[in-house]
């Protein structure tokens, strides 16, 4: 029988992650007082309930009571989430671990899980009345926007180093966007989002929409943590950019244990993996700052995660010490060889940020810091279908051969 739809449970409110000062809903991202960035407040007090999500849609969307729209009626949906928690068998196996899973985002519409993000902030959008919006992207965030703005009817302009992968760009073209590539970094593109988002008044997803973005990410969290009955992992690894992910992970299992959904999550570790040639959060966490010193000139395989000045990197810390955490990186070698390594085992294909997680879990691992029996979530956010071009780099491309049938089975062994 299908439980009755509850009424109204979300109100929501701004709330300034520094000072914790609160603001009505509205479409401002920083703190009046102080400038701090601001965080999406829910009042949580008519309780939500297992049952209240158990049979619905099998999409991130399930969890409505927890996300920042008011009204359903603006949702812009594109089938995003739910995507498969895979246990890992063979994967583990070879690293040691008894209870490995993986969270495979890749299989997201767009390829991707910034369908998470983008998706929410495009149905806030919408609700804001807005009649454009865009983003600044490493390359993912492009297509989740693009898609979205499509299905929701919005004009989208995407500002992208002009580096970045060309099934990527291909992608976000087909959706309808208008594709500013700059000549520059990822922050330089970012830098002009910005203004041009003030100037213009386009909702950029991830920069003056990024207090209702970063609640599609928590879904990771709620994901997960109903794939897995309602349990707590032990131990998290995320792939960090700009740190936004890594933070409403955080805070999306936070929610739960507040709504009496998990028990206590004080007990997880956080474990923050970035590339080698674009570490900074690494580096500071290891140096044992409290404060994260940019990257200028990011270079790396892992196009998504070359964020030299990353936005949430502050608080990626914070939470590394809140929860028992560590951070690590891995090279160009390592990240390949941990895609094929992935493929090769569990049958996932990931782009070099998902073996960017599987490089340093497998690290994490070899040095003995993870437990044998602990229960471990690797996220792996993105498809390898996206950048051929680098694994290529060291796969061999099949010779050609004539179609006679002595000739291949010669070489079938
Ligand atoms: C954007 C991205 C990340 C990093 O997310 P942040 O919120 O910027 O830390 C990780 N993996 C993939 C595939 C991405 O596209
Ligand atoms: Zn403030």
């Amino acid at each position: 029988m299908q439980s009755k739809e509850p009424l109204i449970l979300t109100r929501i409110s701004l709330q300034c992650r520094e000072c914790k000062k609160d603001f009505e809903s509205a479409f401002k991202y920083v703190c009046d007082d102080c400038f701090g960035p601001l965080d999406v407040k829910y009042d949580l007090s008519a309780a939500v309930s297992k049952d209240t999500f158990a049979g619905r849609e099998k999409t991130y969307w399930r969890y409505f009571e927890l996300l920042p729209i008011e009204d359903k009626s603006n949702i812009v949906s594109i089938d995003a989430g739910m995507t498969p928690l895979t246990k890992a068998e063979k994967l583990g196996r070879q690293l040691g671990l008894k209870n490995l899973y993986i969270k495979n985002d890749s299989v997201n519409p767009t390829f991707s899980f910034k369908d998470r993000p983008a998706g929410v902030a495009v149905s806030k959008a919408k609700e804001f009345g807005m009649s454009a919006v865009g983003c600044a992207s490493t390359g993912n965030l492009a297509s989740a926007t693009a898609a979205h703005a499509a299905k929701g009817g919005f004009a989208c302009h995407i500002f992208a180093p002009s580096d970045i992968e060309m099934a990527k760009i291909a992608q976000a073209l087909s959706y309808g966007a208008n594709y500013i590539a700059v000549d520059g970094t990822y922050d330089d593109a970012n830098r002009i989002a910005a203004q041009i988002g003030d100037s213009k008044g386009v909702g950029i997803v991830n920069i003056n929409m990024r207090s209702y973005y970063v609640e599609g990410s928590k879904t990771l969290a709620y994901e997960v943590a109903e794939q897995l009955d309602w349990q707590v992992p032990d131990q998290l690894v995320v792939p960090v950019g700009s740190g936004a992910m890594l933070n409403a992970i955080c805070k999306g299992f936070e929610e739960l244990q507040s709504v009496s959904l998990l028990d206590d999550v004080s007990d997880m570790h956080m474990i923050a993996a970035q590339p080698h040639g674009c570490a900074p959060i690494v580096d500071a966490f290891k140096k044992n700052r409290t404060d994260v010193v940019p990257v200028e000139n990011p270079d790396t395989v892992a196009k998504s995660l070359a964020i030299g000045d990353p936005g949430d990197g502050r608080y990626v810390l914070k939470r590394l010490e809140q929860y028992n955490g560590h951070a690590e990186e891995s090279n160009n070698k390592e990240i390949l060889d941990a895609i094929m390594l992935l493929a090769k085992t569990e049958g996932i294909f990931t782009e070099p940020a998902g073996g960017v997680s599987v490089a340093v879990l497998q690290k994490m691992a070899e040095q003995g810091k993870i437990d044998p029996d602990e229960k471990v979530v690797c996220y792996v956010t993105g498809n390898g279908l996206k950048t051929t071009e680098s694994i290529m780099s060291v796969l061999q491309k099949p010779a050609v051969m004539n179609a006679d049938i002595g000739e291949i089975s010669a070489v079938v062994n």
